[in-house]
């Protein structure tokens, strides 16, 4: 068969490669610690579990309306409405088969072929594959760390923009980095995508992923919600990453052709489950509240190790369940320089900790010195966690 150019354009994300690579080495009789990828091993809370099952079994078995059923399109209006400080209703909401479809929708939705879209880098890397994949042309803009984390390099993402910029991808809680704007930051952003008339995909996959103080939505700066669309996620605040279910939210025009595009591509988003995810937004919340507890005292195991390891150092994110420690100083001293795929897969050998490296979340930026690594514990638990890291403490003291 003759395959379409534009696959050539498409990418993927390739810590599926380490999550393989894992178990080959777990099948081959050694102990695996996941450190790669950002599934969960927590269950979904058990009420969301009875509705989904008690909806089945009510014969919530056929096809829904396209943008999801009515009931779940109204409670998550009003629960992104309240969390955020805006101001959506039913016709604003697409429910989606996860949160992933509404990047490839945004772009398919917001750029024609050969305009440019600025994405984060590192950062997620569907966004690249899918602006390339649709013709367009991935700009990456970069982060700059301080103590406090990571931050957008604000004046240098002023100095992309082009007369063919046409949208910007944000993922404030930020997957790799666990980075999140600060207001003015927040406030610098809304202003450059204002002024330069660009349509925005604000990725809020980890806006409920928090353990200390208030997720903020760009969506709430004046002038925003009309440009922006919101995806949503039920995967990480309900433990529910294998169930796919999420949402894209913007302005009604936007959300319509969102919905076409699902009457195109899947018809509608599992029946059943979206009453799991109406019970999981309007029922009793001490399971998400609980998800957080464990994924808390994860953190601040793996965080506190990871800042007793010499040449490691890790802050400590307030929201998403990933780290993103400097390893340049370890690296160097085990003679690995720049080369990630060789010093992770000493490390999986050595210490049996699988994890991601930078490239894993983009290519390196002209000029990057430092090298980082990422580890999502959201998928091991506390014990494993302090073993495998131990593990790595020894690796890094020899
Ligand atoms: N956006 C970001 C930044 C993510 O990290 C993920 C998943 O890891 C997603 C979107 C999509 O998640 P899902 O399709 O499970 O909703």
């Amino acid at each position: 068969m003759r395959i379409a150019d534009r696959i050539a354009r498409l990418g993927t994300e390739t810590a599926f490669a380490v999550a393989a690579r894992a178990a080959a080495h777990k099948a081959a009789g050694h102990e695996v610690f996941p450190f790669h990828l950002g599934d969960m091993n927590i269950p979904t809370p058990q009420n969301v579990m009875d509705a989904a099952c008690g909806a089945m079994r009510a014969g919530k078995t056929g096809y829904c309306p396209s943008p999801g059923i009515p009931e779940l399109r109204d409670a998550l209006a009003g629960d992104v409405s309240a969390a955020r400080g805006v101001d959506y209703s039913m016709e604003n909401v697409a429910i989606q088969p996860g949160g992933k479809p509404v990047i490839g929708k945004f772009i398919m939705a917001c750029m024609n072929p050969g305009e440019e879209v600025l994405y984060p880098n590192p950062g997620y890397p569907i966004y690249e594959s899918q602006i390339e994949y649709h013709g367009g042309v991935a700009v990456p803009y970069r982060y700059v760390r301080d103590d406090a984390g990571f931050h957008i390099d604000l004046d240098y993402l002023e100095s992309l923009v082009t007369p063919r910029t046409k949208a910007i991808i944000i993922n404030d809680l930020q997957n790799p980095l666990g980075a999140e704007c600060t207001p003015q930051e927040r406030e610098r952003l809304a202003y450059l995508a204002m002024r330069h008339n660009l349509s925005v995909l604000l990725d809020e996959a980890y806006f409920d992923i928090r353990y200390g103080g208030k997720s903020s939505s760009l969506a709430a700066i004046p002038g925003m919600q009309a440009r922006s669309i919101i995806l949503y996620t039920f995967s990480k605040k309900f433990a529910m990453t294998g169930w796919r279910l999420g949402a894209a939210i913007g302005p009604k025009a936007v959300i319509d052709i969102i919905a076409k595009l699902n009457v195109n591509d899947e018809s509608c988003s599992n029946h059943f489950i979206q009453h799991g995810a109406l019970e999981g937004l309007t029922g009793d919340q001490s399971g998400p509240r609980a998800i957080l507890e464990t994924l808390k005292e994860r953190r601040d195991i793996a965080v506190d190790l990871l800042n007793s390891m010499p040449g490691v150092s890790c802050p400590r994110p307030e929201a998403t369940f990933y780290l993103f420690p400097e390893v340049t100083e370890l690296m160097a001293r085990k003679g690995f320089g720049a080369d990630y795929a060789a010093f992770a897969e000493d490390v999986l050998v050595r210490t049996g900790v699988s994890l991601c490296t930078r490239l894993h979340f983009g290519r390196p930026l002209p000029g990057e010195k430092q090298r980082f690594v990422r580890l999502a514990y959201s998928g091991i638990g506390a014990d494993e966690i302090r073993k495998g890291l131990l593990a790595l403490k020894a690796y890094a003291e020899a």
